[in-house]
């Protein structure tokens, strides 16, 4: 028989909240998180914000290191941005040609 916790104290918090309050977990015999909701959110959010913060660091640290790597990387990335726009560029004045032909044809036939 499993006893169902109806109130339980946070242990961060240290207030006594419902047990709807916490999340539940298999991994404490009760079923509950010791934290209640409201704490572990907000621990999650600190730990997100801690850890975005040492990523962008390592980030930044790492991109003075290399700023040659950062530069080969712009380059190769302009590359082929470049050869996407030379792509684009392509297309639109084939598309024009086809619809001055069009244009051509069609004038010529009403010429006539
Ligand atoms: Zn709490």
């Amino acid at each position: 028989m499993t006893v169902k916790l109806k109130k339980k104290i946070c242990s961060k918090c240290e207030v006594v909240k419902a047990a709807s309050k916490f999340y539940k977990t298999w991994r404490i015999r009760s079923g509950l998180s010791s934290a209640c909701k409201e704490c572990q959110n907000a621990q999650k959010k600190k730990w997100r914000a801690a850890n975005w913060d040492k990523e962008y660091e390592a980030h930044k640290r790492y991109r003075k290191k290399h700023p040659e790597q950062r530069l080969a990387e712009s380059k190769r990335y302009r590359e082929k941005y470049r050869e996407i726009i030379n792509e684009k560029a392509r297309l639109k004045a084939r598309v024009k040609v086809r619809a001055k032909r069009a244009e051509a044809k069609k004038s010529r036939a009403t010429n006539k």
